[in-house]
């Protein structure tokens, strides 16, 4: 059977959820990995759907079970992990797994996957117009958004961890590209 995952890992406010939607539009082989989370949901977020949204014990429970193929605390006390069953769900419809995943995370499912992987990290211009963006997008609070501006520096250093590379300037060609490389990839 025709195993294969794609990653996609970002700094905050790169565009890496713009660009996983609109791949999940355009390539229909695909699945979206849904990840269990400790955090809280945001706006219209619904169980089962955005996330499975587990509380803390919950989460340790699935540790315990070594039922993740990597979790991370993404945010202070915030737990994010990527379940084994989810992948298998996928792959037995015969789908493609898609994940987004924070940096550390996408390197981990690479590692795990290997050549079953396509790995791609979306790469803001620069520093300031990923500061922009999410002051923009009006989503978070201005400590919120230094946290992920401190943090996206860190971030971009281990870009080169990945297969490929996607600085997302123009939106319509980084939407181009990765809809040829997914493409690419999975052999159509
Ligand atoms: P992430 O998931 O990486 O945090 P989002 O997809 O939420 O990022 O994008 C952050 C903000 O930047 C959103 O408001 C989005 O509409 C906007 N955005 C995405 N790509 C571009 C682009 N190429 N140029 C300008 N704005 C963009
Ligand atoms: P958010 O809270 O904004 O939905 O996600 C915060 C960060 O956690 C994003 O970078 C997102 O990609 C990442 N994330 C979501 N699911 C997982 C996961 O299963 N594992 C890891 N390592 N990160 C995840």
């Amino acid at each position: 059977m025709n195993q294969k995952v794609i990653i996609f890992s970002a700094p905050s406010g790169s565009g890496k959820t713009t660009l996983v939607k609109h791949a999940l539009e355009v390539v229909s082989e695909l699945e979206f990995s849904i990840s269990c989370t400790t955090r809280q949901p945001r706006g219209t977020e619904q169980h089962a759907v955005d996330y499975h949204f587990l509380s803390p014990e919950e989460f340790r429970q699935k540790i315990s079970e070594d039922a993740f193929v990597e979790f991370e605390e993404v945010y202070t006390d915030k737990y994010y992990g990527t379940l084994k069953s989810e992948v298998e769900k996928i792959w037995n419809q015969g789908k493609v797994v898609i994940f987004d995943v924070d940096v550390k995370g996408g390197i981990s499912l690479k590692k795990y996957f290997g050549e079953k992987a396509l790995s791609i990290f979306i790469e803001p211009p620069s520093i300031a117009e990923l500061e922009r963006r999410l002051v923009s997008r009006n989503t978070d609070d201005a400590e919120t958004i230094k946290t992920r501006v401190e943090k996206a520096e860190e971030e971009l250093s281990y870009a080169k961890q990945f297969d490929i590379i996607v600085v997302n300037d123009n939106l319509d060609k980084a939407k181009e590209k990765i809809e040829s490389l997914i493409k690419g990839f999975i052999g159509r």
